[in-house]
């Protein structure tokens, strides 16, 4: 590369970016917020034109340690010095030794590795299917979902995905799945009995056990134990899709601990590899129906994504991360409760666990989501919101007490902007 070329490349970094120049070229499959980030350090990030963030978006609950964490940054640098890829035609050490971590802190057995949520997903509704043919004699089995889900935006998880949003345009969708409305338990017990008809039969539950992008909805106890009592005495398989809420961000590991439950199957992505792409399913020895050949990702569990995640995974444990879940999660909530108390006309109510937590605004105004994430962007504040009415808070998980205070007090006035007269 010539002088002048990097001379020009570095003019081009340094100058304001260019929103229209990227809208030229990259597909708006996202409507963007018009700021453009560049560098991050724990709990912050920076933007092009070096105005500071708390990042209480962490990615979409991806980034487990924030950015640029010692220990994270060591097992990337690590890793690719050593080896980043091979193919799974041999055996990887360090998918290995990821899979026996995720086996000696969960109720699975075994782990398949991919490399996002929705191909996790995919995996679990593959897993299901064979094991309904093969071991419970369903010719076409069935998957309920839940109404309000989010299982990813390939054809199978925007099917089960019980959101026409997902869906519009995009038919015909994949056949063999059913809605049920979340955390009611009659509507389940009916679609398992009525939906029993020639060779249709429910084979699995797939749900979320706290629903993320539909809302920040956490699932019910009560609903939960019935669910896997129906399960024990049907054979229908139970899948819980822990991709947003797993891997320690409802200050239990697994979500399911919050709800006293264990799944057949469940699934996560991403907060596993604390931002590097990497998805896992994890099955009970029971259901693990797969012969080589059946499935298959060319990435999945390659050795830097493994190595990079095992240190994500053992770092959790190390620095005891998940009493930080919990302290600040309380924290959090009660702090969003008092804002809560100032807005009543606007506020409805504060949910969740850990450190996925929503904002609910009222309904029946018509205040939404992203205006509330606007206001907080220019207070410093990153947010994203969970539906049109929700607020999400889902900070790194390492977040400290004196940034959760921080936040509280951006949120604080950026309802005091959209809410003033
Ligand atoms: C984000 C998400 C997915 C999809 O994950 P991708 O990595 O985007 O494919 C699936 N399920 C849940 C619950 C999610 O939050």
């Amino acid at each position: 590369m010539s002088i002048q070329t990097l001379v020009e490349q570095a003019t081009i970094a340094s100058s304001p970016f260019e929103t229209d120049s990227f809208n030229q070229v990259v597909m708006s499959t996202y409507a963007r917020f018009p700021i453009a980030l560049e560098r991050g350090a724990g709990c912050r990030v920076w933007d092009t034109q070096g105005r500071e963030y708390l990042d209480f978006v962490a990615g979409i609950a991806t980034c487990t340690l924030g950015h640029a964490h010692p220990a994270f940054v060591e097992a990337v640098t690590r890793q690719i010095q050593k080896l980043h890829h091979v193919s799974n035609l041999y055996y990887i050490p360090e998918q290995g030794e990821l899979a026996n971590w995720i086996v000696q802190h969960s109720c699975a057995d075994r782990v398949f590795f991919c490399n996002s949520g929705a191909e996790a997903n995919e995996a679990a509704i593959k897993l299901v299917r064979k094991y309904a043919h093969t071991v419970l004699q369903i010719e076409k089995p069935i998957i309920l979902t839940a109404r309000d889900s989010f299982h990813g935006r390939t054809l199978a998880t925007i099917t089960a995905t019980a959101q026409p949003k997902y869906q519009k345009n995009f038919e015909p969708l994949m056949p063999g799945f059913h809605y049920v409305p979340y955390n009611d338990i009659g509507a389940v017990e009916t679609a398992i009995s009525e939906l029993d008809e020639g060779d249709y039969r429910v084979a699995a539950i797939l749900i979320e056990p706290l629903q993320g992008e539909g809302g920040v909805r956490p699932g019910d106890l009560a609903y939960f134990q019935k669910l896997r009592q129906i399960c024990n005495e049907t054979g229908v398989l139970l899948i819980f899709d822990e991709v947003q809420v797993g891997m320690g961000r409802s200050g239990k590991l697994w979500g399911y601990e919050c709800l006293g439950v264990e799944p057949d199957i469940f699934t996560s992505a991403k907060g596993l590899g604390g931002g590097i792409p990497i998805g896992a399913m994890m099955c009970k020895s029971f259901c693990d129906v797969f012969q080589p050949g059946e499935h298959a990702s060319t990435f999945g569990g390659n050795p830097f994504a493994c190595g990079v995640a095992l240190t994500v995974c053992q770092t959790l444990e190390r620095e005891n991360i998940l009493q930080n879940v919990q302290d600040r999660g309380e924290q959090l909530r009660d702090g969003l409760r008092a804002i809560a108390a100032k807005y009543p006309n606007h506020i409805t109510e504060v949910r969740g666990w850990g450190l996925i937590n929503g904002l609910v605004l009222n309904p029946d105004t018509q205040l939404t989501a992203a205006e509330v994430v606007k206001a907080a962007i220019d207070e410093g504040l990153l947010l994203v919101p969970a539906g049109p009415k929700v607020l999400r808070f889902v900070p790194p998980l390492i977040v400290t007490q004196a940034e959760v205070e921080q936040a509280l007090q951006a949120v604080d006035k950026a309802m005091a902007s959209v809410t003033k007269e």
